[in-house]
């Protein structure tokens, strides 16, 4: 068990904050961070942190300063320390560096990042304001854990004013490989390779992002390492993945919830004899299109399955006030409704498409009721959507078609692997699982159920803290 107390840095809150009538009412995100964070605290007698003390966690607030004056940010589990950014530096920072430039060039888009100045200094900037909240926060034995492409800065900054504090980072997209990271200009890719090396621990989710930040360390600030290790004269970087996974005990026994059974009956009744379901936010990432186009060559290429298949295709909003998510969106709408045009028949449409957010027990239901999960990003950090399908089915039926850019690939290597640009490829692998026996569905399935209950989403923290804890035996006897 750690003395300290656990400190969280984060884009976002763990809870978004609601005002009414001058009192505010928090309401806790049920995301993957939030419930694995909460089972470092919990009442286990092995639990890493002393659950008396609240999670204490900093995150950019949407509200004013002013809004949340005097009011308590706090429930049972976490106490809020809230980042105030005016929107000009917000704007440059969060929609600028980190939306319009890291997020594209990790995920292979290079054509759509844009490099400007003020966005690089709005990141200098809103980086510094996190620290400054993370000051007045931190005591000695804290341990902090700073999250994803939105902190890159931050390790570095509080290792030098605290250099005896824990500080573990998190990466949660992919690193790119070196020739795309060299893009970025020296000074910046500098300054973000340093900042990351602030930390005791950087996590990435697989081992190929692990050796494309080898390499930058290497190239950019000219540290070598010995297999996961970086020593930096006074200290070692342990640099290692961590794939990140879902509460596989959540997904598996909702199974037979009554609402869960209910969206499945509703779904097998009203759809054809096959079912193929997607869901994605609407991202460039995603490869929504390129499935669309795979769909396509298949209704082409296996007309005997014309009226025998439903493809429902769930794409939640995201990004959408940006012209080019609107213009993706647009060509999502199009290409959908030119194939439920072209193949489709007064009795039959083969995509069956909605842009909402769906309930939790409609996607389970989604999920259980169909023959296969399409999830075809041209790039992913990990996917989530694949493990929880896989751990939804208690039925151990359905088959999997997942794309090689997904970082979930790395560790399902039962499912069917695609390329998302090859649409005869995704053709053929849906023809393929259409006549999977079910004793090949059973065994694949078994496989990859395994693997995510063994190393769900608590594995995962507790293997991140871990390592943490464990380096500092080990720079005993690395030295
Ligand atoms: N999800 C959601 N709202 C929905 C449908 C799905 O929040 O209407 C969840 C889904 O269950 C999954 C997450 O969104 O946990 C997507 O995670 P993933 O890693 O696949 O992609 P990301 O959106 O983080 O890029």
């Amino acid at each position: 068990e750690n003395s300290g107390r656990l400190i969280i840095v984060a884009y976002r809150l763990p809870f978004k904050i609601v005002r009414e009538n001058d009192q505010v009412q928090l309401f806790q995100n049920s995301g993957g961070l939030v419930s694995a964070v909460l089972s470092l605290v919990n009442e286990q007698e092995d639990s890493m942190f002393k659950s008396d003390d609240k999670i204490q966690w900093i995150g950019f607030s949407e509200n004013t300063r002013e809004e949340l004056e005097g009011q308590s940010l706090a429930n049972d589990s976490f106490q809020a320390h809230p980042v105030f950014i005016n929107d000009d530096v917000n704007e440059n920072y969060y929609e600028g560096f980190c939306n319009n430039l890291l997020w594209p060039l990790c995920h292979y888009f290079p054509s759509l990042a844009r490099f400007d100045d003020a966005y690089f200094e709005a990141y200098q900037i809103a980086n510094k304001l996190f620290f400054e909240k993370l000051d007045e926060v931190i005591q000695p034995g804290d341990v902090v854990w700073v999250q994803d492409y939105q902190l890159m800065l931050l390790p570095e900054m509080i290792r030098q004013k605290y250099p005896d504090n824990k500080i573990g980072f998190f990466f949660h997209i992919p690193f790119p490989s070196f020739e795309l990271f060299r893009m970025l200009p020296v000074k910046w890719r500098k300054a973000l390779v340093d900042g990351m090396l602030g930390a005791d621990v950087v996590g990435f989710h697989t081992n190929d992002y692990v050796e494309y930040f080898l390499k930058a360390a290497r190239l950019v600030s000219g540290y070598g390492n010995k297999l996961h290790y970086i020593n930096m004269s006074n200290r070692i970087v342990k640099v290692d993945s961590f794939p990140i996974s879902i509460d596989f005990g959540k997904f598996n026994n909702s199974y037979n919830d009554p609402e869960v059974a209910l969206a499945r009956s509703e779904a097998r009744e009203s759809l054809k004899e096959k079912i193929i379901f997607s869901v994605d936010r609407l991202d460039y990432s995603k490869g929504i299109l390129h499935r669309l186009n795979g769909f396509k060559r298949f209704l082409e290429q296996y007309p005997e399955w014309h009226e025998r298949v439903s493809f429902v295709m769930v794409v939640v909003p995201s990004r959408d006030t940006i012209e080019q998510y609107q213009n993706m969106k647009m060509d999502i709408d199009q290409t959908v409704g030119a194939i439920n045009a072209n193949f489709g028949n007064i009795y039959w449409q083969p995509i069956i498409y909605q842009y909402r957010s769906m309930s939790y027990s409609e996607l389970v239901g989604m999920y259980t009721a169909s023959d296969v999960a399409l999830i075809t990003p041209v790039r992913d950090g990990m996917n989530l959507v694949c493990k929880e399908y896989v751990a939804s089915r208690q039925d151990v039926k359905g088959i999997l078609i997942l794309s090689e850019m997904a970082g979930a690939a790395a560790e399902l290597g039962e499912a069917l692997i695609i390329n998302p640009l090859d649409n005869q490829g995704i053709a053929d692998a849906i023809e393929e699982a259409f006549k999977m026996p079910e004793k090949e569905q059973i065994k694949r399935m078994t496989a990859m159920r395994e693997r995510i209950r063994d190393y769900d989403v608590f594995a995962w923290t507790n293997d991140f803290f871990t390592q943490m804890i464990m380096l500092e035996q080990e720079h005993e006897r690395l030295k």
